[in-house]
């Protein structure tokens, strides 16, 4: 076996028993991005920081007070700050920021021990599904459907991070999921991904995208593996005010698979009408396959769900709006000055030059529904359906513990096959409800579609139950025994 086919457990273990060091999984891991630069799963490779943190790993294995991650290679999303390298947010705008912090979660990992290989390209501002808006070109999908050469969206907007995995160029990637990020990448290249309950991990050094939604979770190649990364990551941070102080438990130790006493519910809104039949056959296995691990499954209902798709391109746009106002041209990155402009000029050719179509969009969108004269129309009314909609799943989880549902209605599509923002908009239709309530939610590789292409399915939990999030998808994992690659 390769080092980098390795998962994170397998390489903890096979560093403690000195198999390998963490100098020669981090030149693996460099050297199979070398090879890979095709996909464009990076904007900045970081090999003399990877090297030195490897050897620091290698000198703390030694000594024996290695952390939990000591000599893991991962990958950072570039919308989290990394201190001394650039962080971008997959926008022109920001071309050329040096943080001078880290952030809390990428400063945890690699407090942890943990190698960074570089930082990981994205949907601009995290606003896509596709990896098609990044200003440092689109992220290629390391997949191929069966008789087509065409080449394939690795998701969005955590697309780099998801092409990384699973084209095993790093053992585990940050993502961030504001309405669906870290979710439906993982299902659209075969890999597994979590997104905590919102304010588990820490906000602090993450470019603001919609504040009240945005929150990080690791990608990895199994649940084992999130679980080891999600443990490191969570954690009380009093630099941001959402930021939950509570206990983390360590998510991997408690991993059971054991389903038995639960209750599954299948949210009967979520079948829509003319859903693709692999899909719903799918969904219907995984039931199954909860059952075999000692689940009960119940159809519950969820009504506002039809709602939550509209609810949430105002409040994300709106909250966009009002976090990118602070990319005039005076701070961070891109500055544009006119000849004989005065200061509003320069705020404006900045702006029109560093934000991408897409981040124009909702900046206008946002700007609208948070004008004097529509914000009751727009934005008091989403904020209500949000309530409806968060209270929904609260009426749910009364009637059992977990949800099952699809992660995304289809598998990878091609690039420039949804031009037209709206049908990209429909591809959060299963993972946007749980966001706009603050619910933990995973994907895990379920199957292929009938072309070859990985689908993955999704896991809802009452909030801060990443731990039975977890276990039912390890129960998903094992039954599901996916072992198709790229
Ligand atoms: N695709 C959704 C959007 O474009 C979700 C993005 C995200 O979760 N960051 O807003």
């Amino acid at each position: 076996m390769m080092l980098t086919d390795l998962t994170i457990a397998g390489m903890k273990r096979g560093l403690a028993a000195r198999d390998f060091s963490a100098t020669e999984l981090a030149t693996a891991h460099l050297s199979a991005m070398e090879q890979a630069r095709g996909l464009n799963a990076f904007i900045v490779e970081t090999p003399e920081i990877a090297t030195a943190q490897a050897a620091a790993a290698d000198a703390a294995l030694a000594r024996g007070n290695a952390g939990p991650l000591a000599g893991i290679p991962i990958g950072i999303k570039d919308l989290f700050c990394t201190e001394s390298v650039q962080t971008t947010a997959g926008s022109k705008i920001l071309q050329g920021f040096i943080p001078q912090y880290e952030s809390t979660v990428s400063g945890k990992l690699l407090g942890a021990g943990a190698v960074m290989l570089g930082k990981l390209n994205m949907d601009e501002f995290a606003m896509g599904s596709s990896n098609e808006t990044s200003a440092y070109g689109r992220v290629i999908s390391p997949w191929k459907a069966r008789n087509s050469n065409r080449e394939l969206v690795p998701g969005g907007s955590s697309g780099g991070s998801a092409a990384a995995v699973a084209a095993r160029l790093v053992a585990g990637a940050t993502g961030t999921d504001t309405g669906g990020s870290i979710r439906q990448p993982a299902s659209f290249v075969g890999i597994s991904g979590i997104k905590p309950t919102y304010g588990r991990c820490s906000r602090w050094g993450v470019v603001a995208f919609a504040s009240s939604l945005d929150q990080a979770g690791p990608m990895a190649r199994s649940v084992e593996d999130c679980a080891l990364l999600l443990t490191s990551m969570c954690g009380y941070d009093a630099r941001d005010s959402t930021s939950l102080d509570v206990p983390v438990p360590d998510f991997a130790a408690g991993l059971t698979g054991d389903l038995r006493g639960k209750t599954i519910g299948v949210p009967k809104e979520y079948r829509l009408d003319g859903m693709d039949a692999t899909i719903a056959a799918l969904w219907e296995q995984g039931l199954a396959w909860l059952r075999d691990a000692g689940a009960r499954t119940v159809e519950v209902s969820l009504p506002h769900t039809r709602y939550a798709l509209p609810a949430y391109y105002i409040i994300a746009p709106a909250e966009a709006s009002s976090n990118l106002a602070r990319y005039d041209g005076v701070r961070y990155g891109l500055r544009v000055t006119p000849p004989g402009g005065n200061l509003a000029d320069m705020y404006s050719a900045t702006r029109a030059a560093g934000f991408g179509p897409e981040v124009k969009r909702r900046i206008m969108i946002g700007t609208y529904v948070l004008s004097a004269g529509f914000y009751d129309a727009y934005y008091t009314q989403a904020q209500r359906v949000r309530t409806l909609i968060a209270r929904d799943f609260e009426l749910a989880f009364e009637k059992c513990d977990l949800l099952l549902t699809p992660t995304a209605p289809s598998a990878a599509f091609a690039f420039g096959d949804k031009a037209d923002p709206l049908a990209m908009y429909l591809n959060d239709v299963f993972t946007v409800p749980s966001s706009l309530a603050g619910l933990p939610a995973m994907s895990v590789p379920a199957g292929l579609s009938p072309d070859g292409l990985p689908l993955g399915l999704q896991i809802i939990g009452r909030p801060l139950d990443e731990a039975g999030v977890l276990d039912a998808g390890l129960a998903i994992e094992r039954a599901a025994g996916f072992t198709a690659r790229p």
